[in-house]
């Protein structure tokens, strides 16, 4: 099966395990996006993924903490546990709060990526795939289609990339930076008034008044976050 386009965050505090397992899951074609510390994973983990890969270990708290966290939100998204202790009782515990798989580290990342089409393929999530609809605006990343209330919009390919990412994070507010770097794939091209000019032409094609713009909000100081309309 082929993880191409699959939505899968990491949250490992170890570098160089890290660093091995963006650049394996990259190679695959996931789009994989990664946290450092339970901090970051728990604010990273507010939007779903196709597959969740935790690390127990962490520096400010405890992965099994994030894996309950999204269970008891009612998430679904499959998680798979990397552990390097001695422990039998951690994975059980962690197999009790939901999680579908586990692994011991040291580990062969052949082993992991087989892993992870397993509990991908038993999941049958694609998360990338679902269509989303947000006040009026229907999006399609299948078919590549948007519409606004019926009518098909006429994006260009980084608009449509844009209004996709946007949509699955609603109310999410994200700096340029970070829209650089998730919707842009080649960040060191870009500029941040790069993205400025994306969310202005976007404007003009989705809201009523793109002078007054109520679904892409500019949050002063920090970016942009798609809003329900008051
Ligand atoms: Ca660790």
């Amino acid at each position: 099966m082929t993880l191409a386009g699959k939505y899968i965050h990491l949250v490992e505090d170890d570098d160089r395990i890290r660093n091995e397992i963006v650049q394996a899951l990259e190679s695959t074609g996931a789009v994989i996006t990664a946290s450092e510390t339970f901090e970051q994973g728990l604010e990273a983990l507010s939007a779903p993924f196709d597959l969740v890969i935790l690390d127990l270990g962490l520096p400010d708290g405890d992965g099994l903490e994030l894996c309950r966290y999204l269970r008891l939100d009612g998430r679904e998204d499959p998680v798979i546990m990397l552990t390097a202790r001695d422990a039998t009782r951690d994975c059980v515990k962690g197999l009790d709060m939901g999680a579908d798989d586990y692994m011991t580290k040291p580990f062969q990342m052949t082993e992991l990526l087989a892993r992870v089409r397993n509990v991908l393929r038993r999941s049958g999530r694609s998360v990338g795939m679902q269509k989303l609809e947000w006040n009026g605006i229907e999006l399609d990343p299948e078919a590549r289609v948007a519409r606004r209330s019926g009518e098909p919009l006429n994006l260009t390919r980084r608009e449509f990339d844009l209004l996709a990412f946007l949509l699955r994070y609603p109310r999410r507010v994200w700096t340029r930076e970070n829209l650089l770097q998730r919707v842009w794939d080649n960040a060191e091209a870009g500029e941040t008034r790069t993205v400025d000019l994306h969310v202005r032409r976007l404007r003009a094609k989705i809201e009523e008044d793109p002078r007054d713009p109520r679904l892409i909000a500019t949050i002063w100081g920090v970016g942009y976050a798609l809003q329900a309309p008051e």
